[in-house]
């Protein structure tokens, strides 16, 4: 899904630029070289008196007079440019000659012709300040400039000490274990490392900030009501959680077996899939408290998507 909006996003900017450039190609005056050469005013009434010239058609602008011509021998093409007073001059020698003069209006330096000329930059421009300002992650950006946007990223880190005759509870799950957390709440160290990687990540202060452990509101509460507070604090930043990693670090006992349930509950309590939610175990190979069985830990990333 990812790459095909983004390969979206490419051909919708090759697009872009193709149609700037063929607007830019309209809106240019036409090929220089059809010209021909530039000669001087004088040159050109010698050749109309040596009835050199076939045919000549004038390029009337708002300041000056351009006249494209053709000579007769060697066949070759010319223009010159001179001020508006010597064109009835010039005009009437051309007709004298019997050369037939065709003339053109050119809106040169009007308004008309500075738009047309300036418009696919404008356009371009503006499209671009545009675009930059829908990169932003925010309430504002297009849904494909949010999938092009990089997601917010936050971490958290939890860490209990075990003692014997307490509850053990992780990512929202009861595990029979003669050990148990001690914490003001259930001590649930998985589900309060990803509260901390979601407050984190969506910028909004932390889980001790949130849910104070002086207040007795939050006293034995399960964390999984956590994780719904957490999950409305986002909703209310229009934020919505992309994936959740998480490892969970404790000798004993295994918690492989559980992480189903856990991710089942967790993505219950934050409405999401328990797809968006990764789970592993770890020992801490018998070295430091966690791995003489005194304390359990675990760290979590959340990405954010607004
Ligand atoms: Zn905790």
């Amino acid at each position: 899904m990812k790459s095909y909006s983004t390969a979206r996003t490419i051909l919708f900017w090759m697009l872009m630029v193709i149609v700037a450039v063929v607007l830019w190609k309209m809106a240019s005056p036409s090929d220089q070289s059809a010209r021909g050469r530039e000669i001087i005013y004088s040159d050109l009434i010698a050749q109309v008196e040596k009835e050199n010239v076939r045919e000549v058609t004038l390029y009337i602008s708002e300041y000056s007079y351009e006249l494209q011509g053709e000579y007769r021998e060697p066949t070759s093409k010319f223009f010159v440019k001179m001020p508006k007073e010597f064109a009835p001059d010039l005009l009437r020698a051309l007709q004298q000659k019997g050369v037939p003069i065709r003339t053109m209006e050119v809106y040169q330096g009007t308004w008309t012709s500075i738009l047309l000329n300036g418009l696919p930059i404008i356009l371009l421009v503006a499209f671009w300040i545009f675009m930059v300002r829908q990169m932003r992650v925010g309430k504002g950006a297009l849904w494909w400039a949010r999938r092009l946007a990089l997601p917010r990223l936050g971490l958290g880190y939890d860490l209990h000490r075990l003692e014997y005759g307490r509850k053990l509870i992780v990512g929202g799950i009861e595990m029979p274990f003669e050990k148990g957390p001690v914490s003001h709440s259930d001590g649930d160290v998985l589900t309060h490392a990803i509260c901390d990687a979601l407050l984190g990540a969506a910028g909004a202060g932390d889980i001790g900030t949130l849910f104070p452990d002086t207040d007795p509101k939050w006293k034995g509460a399960s964390s999984l009501v956590f994780l719904k507070h957490v999950a409305t604090v986002l909703a209310e930043r229009k934020l919505h959680i992309g994936h959740i990693d998480a490892v969970v670090i404790a000798e004993r006992p295994k918690l492989g077996p559980h992480f189903p349930a856990m991710r089942e509950a967790m993505a219950r309590a934050l409405q999401i899939k328990p797809a968006q939610i990764s789970l592993k175990a770890k020992t801490n190979e018998g070295v430091d408290a966690v791995g003489r069985g005194e304390a359990i830990a675990a760290h979590a990333i959340a990405t954010l998507e607004a």
